[in-house]
């Protein structure tokens, strides 16, 4: 028997559901989480948590912490970016999903985040791993761009190991000889992981595809292939984004494909509900208004 914390010892061994302040990641929910790739300002945080809201999404992400490849671009706003994510949850009671980069910063991070996030550049990070398996806050794993599912599992491990069971994994994409996309999603790895973990899977179609237009077809098919969710990068205004603009769908964007998506996720036995219709005008009152209790109403 595999005795390994992350293994799925039996085919019959149930899946792991994590509650994190009161979604649900795994089991029957198929769980979108959304935001901008980095917090780039407080309005453009709070517009972009009440829309990706709106249209469905359970969680917001934000980067305040950014691995850039150059040291010469926006790397995030930092503690500050930290504290707009704490608005934007008491504005619209989405949990937080942010980046840690560096152990040092983990007081700071952990005070605001529902879910830590570990990049794929820090996947194999093994202090960082250790820090946040000595947490009880869930850890959102991503797969490092060269690493086997096998070396993405055995790196879940180290948090488990350390402690924390609450570990998400995520297929963001490797990198293989193919140009036309950022990386390459390789989706046969959600029902290969499936297998093997009892952990919950999810989908970053963004960086995999590195193309907004790409971004819903990836996504459909992580529905197919039984992802429990998604990590989603939308942003008010792509063309202007500081991080990751090519791959950020806008709100209509995204807002359409999650109405693509609901039904899908249905005939594959998932449920992703999204809210009833804004009536008219009030989308635009949201906008306006975002961060603001009255404007968030009209889609509770
Ligand atoms: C991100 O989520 O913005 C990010 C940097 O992702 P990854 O670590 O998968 O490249
Ligand atoms: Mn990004």
């Amino acid at each position: 028997m595999d005795t390994r914390l992350t293994a799925r010892s039996t085919p019959t061994q149930p899946a792991t559901v994590l509650r994190i302040a009161g979604e649900a990641i795994g089991g029957p929910a198929f769980t979108v989480i959304a935001g901008p790739c980095s917090v780039e300002g407080r309005e453009m945080l709070l517009q972009s948590a009440a829309l990706v809201r709106a249209s469905g999404a359970r969680l917001l992400r934000g980067g305040a912490f950014k691995p850039r490849t150059s040291p010469y671009v926006f790397r995030g706003l930092g503690a500050a970016a930290l504290e707009m994510l704490a608005e934007a949850r008491e504005a619209t009671g989405l949990p937080i999903v942010t980046e840690l980069m560096d152990a040092r910063d983990i007081d700071l991070v952990d005070a605001v985040a529902d879910v830590i996030q570990i990049g794929a550049r820090n996947m194999q990070n093994f202090s960082l791993l250790a820090a946040v398996g000595e947490r009880g806050t869930p850890v959102l794993l991503k797969r490092g761009m060269s690493a086997t599912v096998t070396e993405l599992l055995l790196a879940a491990e180290h948090i488990m190991a350390h402690g924390n069971s609450q570990v998400i994994l995520c297929e963001r994409g490797i990198r293989t000889f193919e140009t036309s996309t950022r990386n390459t999603l390789d989706i046969s790895a959600i029902p290969v992981l499936k297998r093997e973990t009892h952990l919950p899977v999810i989908v970053d179609p963004s960086h995999a595809a590195g193309r907004a237009d790409l971004v819903p077809a990836l996504a459909a098919a992580a529905v197919a292939v039984g992802a429990d969710g998604l990590i989603v990068e939308v942003h008010p205004d792509p063309a202007t984004a500081l991080s990751d603009g090519a791959q950020s769908l806008t709100f209509d964007a995204f807002a359409e494909m999650m109405r693509v998506l609901s039904p899908l996720a249905e005939a594959c036995g998932r449920q992703l509900e999204i809210p009833v219709a804004l009536p008219l005008g009030a989308r635009d009152a949201l906008l306006v208004e975002a961060g603001a209790p009255a404007a968030l109403r009209v889609c509770a």
